[in-house]
């Protein structure tokens, strides 16, 4: 933060060019003094930039800069900005670019310095921003052409592996490229606003599916309840007019309804507009749906919203249940998240439990529920109908299944 009094100036014409500025609160004037006159080319705010043309060209400045009270000032590097630019969406990064390039076309054909264009960088933003609108094109086909489909993975009680449900993952198999994962292609739905879609496709084919596990997990044990299943929702989606609507027509169309499915959001995704989160979360619990805080710990992790939001369930992402082996503060962090938990009545699903010894960490802390690759991969429909069949009887309920036959 840099301040300045009223009345010092920031910049001077002729000056070389540094940075921009981003002016926090105070005014500042905008002046050429020619022969001794001042004039005002402008007043500038809070909010506003200053000195930007820096962060565009090389080009010495072209007027003074003048504090009218005392300011305070946030600098803007070109280096900043470009970094910025580099981690960016490769699409933004092609309209930006280009748009800057044409800005310094003009400047020099007006006899100004401005920065050239560079041919390799362009080719590589180019490159990128085609392959992902490519891509982005076929998404929007894909959902109609039948080629988006939904994996299960198995989703169970911690303490003695009954069955509880699955959740439901996205899987995209193109025509060219093959099974292209989740990883890749929801961010593009985010993105291009697809996300909204692929969640519904999702919920539609769980709604279909669902009744046909639940028919083969019940000759596998006869006292299991029907298995309940988690959809993915991205964060976006909760601003999309209608769209908690949608998933409630889509899911009461079904022979499970609403009460089989849990929401998936994570934790980003409930605090980027933590009102309209609330009122759209509200919307879907009052249809029927539960809500699970995806990928807890990796967010904000501000407990606060947890105990504000209408959630039911907390999701301990795996790299805690991972850590915990080799880290006693991880332990320690998973401990605290489950107490938390169960202090605010929440249930909470241990995820990406791959060995034996994180099971029974995560029992031992008090995790009900849990999922990871110990109890099964994500499957296809048909892997998941025979995997529900011959699931294990649990050996809690054995007992009285036993007294019962002798009595
Ligand atoms: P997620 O929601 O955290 O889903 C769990 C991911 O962890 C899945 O990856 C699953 O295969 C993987 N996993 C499960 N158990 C283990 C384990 O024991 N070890 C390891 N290393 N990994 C495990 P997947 O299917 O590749 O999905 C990746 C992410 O893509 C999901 O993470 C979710 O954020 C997103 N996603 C998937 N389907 C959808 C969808 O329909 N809509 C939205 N918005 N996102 C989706
Ligand atoms: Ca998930
Ligand atoms: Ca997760």
């Amino acid at each position: 933060m840099m301040k300045l009094e009223a009345g010092v100036y920031l910049l001077r014409e002729g000056d070389p060019p540094t940075c921009g500025y981003l002016i926090e609160s105070g005014r500042l004037e905008v002046l050429l003094e020619r022969d001794g006159a001042p004039r005002t080319l402008a007043i500038l705010g809070p909010g506003e930039l200053v000195g930007e043309m820096a962060l565009v060209d090389n080009a010495p400045r072209t007027a003074n800069v003048r504090a009218i009270e005392a300011c305070e000032l946030l600098p803007i590097t070109p280096e900043h900005v470009a970094a910025r630019l580099a981690g960016a969406d490769p699409i933004l990064r092609l309209v930006l670019g280009t748009v800057l390039d044409r800005f310094r076309t003009t400047l020099r054909s007006f006899g100004g310095e401005a920065a050239a264009p560079t041919p390799a960088r362009d080719r590589q933003v180019r490159a990128a921003a085609l392959a992902e609108l490519r891509l982005e094109k076929e998404l929007r086909t894909a959902i109609d052409a039948g080629q988006l489909a939904v994996h299960y993975q198995p989703i169970v009680s911690i303490l003695d592996q009954r069955l509880i449900g699955f959740e439901a993952l996205a899987r995209w198999s193109h025509p060219d490229r093959g099974l292209i994962p989740p990883d890749v292609f929801i961010p593009v739905a985010e993105a291009s606003g697809l996300s909204a879609d692929v969640a519904c496709f999702c919920l539609a084919q769980v709604s279909r599916d669902v009744p046909l596990i639940a028919e083969f997990a019940a000759t596998g044990n006869d006292r299991a309840p029907a298995p309940k299943v988690s959809i993915n929702i991205s964060g976006n989606d909760l601003t999309v007019p209608g769209f908690i609507a949608r998933l409630g027509a889509i899911a009461q169309r079904g022979a499970a309804g609403t009460r089989a499915v849990t929401l998936e959001l994570t934790e980003t995704a409930l605090v980027q507009s933590p009102s309209e989160a609330a009122s759209a979360l509200d919307a879907a619990r009052a249809l029927g749906f539960r809500i699970a805080v995806d990928d807890f710990g990796t967010g904000y992790s501000s407990l606060n919203y947890i105990r504000t939001l209408p959630v039911d369930c907390l999701k301990i992402d795996r790299t805690f249940v991972q850590g915990m082996s080799h880290c006693a503060n991880t332990r320690s962090i998973v401990a605290s998240m489950i107490q938390l938990a169960h202090q605010l009545d929440l249930e909470v699903v241990g995820e990406g439990i791959e060995t034996e010894d994180q099971r029974m960490v995560l029992e031992a802390l008090g995790c009900e529920l849990g999922q990871g690759y110990l109890f099964g991969r994500p499957a296809p429909l048909a892997q998941t109908i025979e995997l529900a069949g011959r699931w294990r009887r649990p050996a809690k309920i054995e007992m009285p299944v036993i007294l019962s036959a002798s009595a």
